[in-house]
């Protein structure tokens, strides 16, 4: 069906040195974790709305509540598992078939992670890591026992909360920074998965776009970042991106 438009990627792909990519939730909705728009933004639990419970205000009121909420957060997406989608962009990035691969997620769900991708830009933090709230050291929620609840920092002995940007909380400076640069850097970009509505995630497209890159959306709607893309494919992305990484590195 999209035959002609994945023979202009892959073109485009063989003379490329750096390849970018920007995913969102709909990368993993194959893999059965809820897109934000497909009613995981709806969610109330045990009463209270998602975006109170997962808000840094409550972190500040109630973080053992946060915990409960964040174990049973963990405890459905761990039941995912990474679809082809995930793997294929491991694969590409691995493989050495490109000078430089860079991954942005605004995704937390670990997944690209358990693909087997590295080094990964989680701009929105990750389900499966807590950080200390005074020093910012991490540790991996697998490594530490569910009833230390809050876990505490080895470092400082402070409290640990989940990794992950809260609602009312910036986005670590340093990977938007990071991200930005690779952005402007690229020479393919690619826009998976993303209702492109949040900033400064959505930003990035636009600044590979300036730099000259070509830019391929992969979305099976149409979104705000459409009409600036080379080519958008409307289908998703567990069929697509194994569709044109398989050919390109084989
Ligand atoms: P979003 O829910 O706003 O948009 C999802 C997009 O994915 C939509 O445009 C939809 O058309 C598209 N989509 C649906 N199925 C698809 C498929 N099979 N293949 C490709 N695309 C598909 O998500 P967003 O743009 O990432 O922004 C929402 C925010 O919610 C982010 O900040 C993110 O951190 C958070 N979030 C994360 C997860 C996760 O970690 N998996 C899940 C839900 C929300
Ligand atoms: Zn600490």
């Amino acid at each position: 069906m999209h035959d002609n438009v994945i023979d202009q990627i892959q073109e485009v792909l063989r003379n490329a040195r750096k390849v970018f990519v920007l995913t969102g939730a709909g990368i993993s909705a194959e893999s059965g974790v809820p897109t934000f728009r497909g009613g995981g933004n709806s969610l109330v639990w045990r009463g209270m709305p998602f975006e109170l419970l997962s808000s840094a205000e409550m972190v500040e009121k109630d973080l053992p509540l946060v915990w409960e909420w964040f174990d049973y957060r963990r405890s459905t997406v761990g039941k995912c598992e990474p679809n082809p989608g995930h793997r294929a962009i491991a694969e590409a990035a691995t493989n050495g078939r490109f000078a430089e691969f860079t991954l942005v997620t605004q995704n937390i769900d670990g997944l690209h992670a358990e693909a087997g991708s590295a080094g990964i830009l989680e701009l929105h933090g990750n389900i499966n890591k807590a950080r200390c709230r005074s020093c910012g050291h991490l540790r991996s929620l697998a490594d530490i026992p569910i009833d230390e609840r809050p876990p505490i920092c080895p470092e400082c002995s402070d409290s640990m909360r989940p990794h992950v940007v809260l609602f009312g909380e910036m986005l670590p400076g340093e990977t938007i920074l990071k991200a930005r640069e690779k952005a402007e850097r690229c020479d393919v970009c690619f826009v998976v998965g993303t209702s492109a509505l949040v900033y400064p995630a959505n930003e990035l497209p636009l600044i590979a776009k300036r730099a000259g890159a070509f830019v391929v959306e992969i979305n099976p709607e149409q979104t705000i970042l459409t009409p600036m893309c080379d080519v958008s494919i409307r289908a998703g992305s567990s069929v697509v991106l194994p569709q044109i990484f398989g050919t390109v590195l084989s």
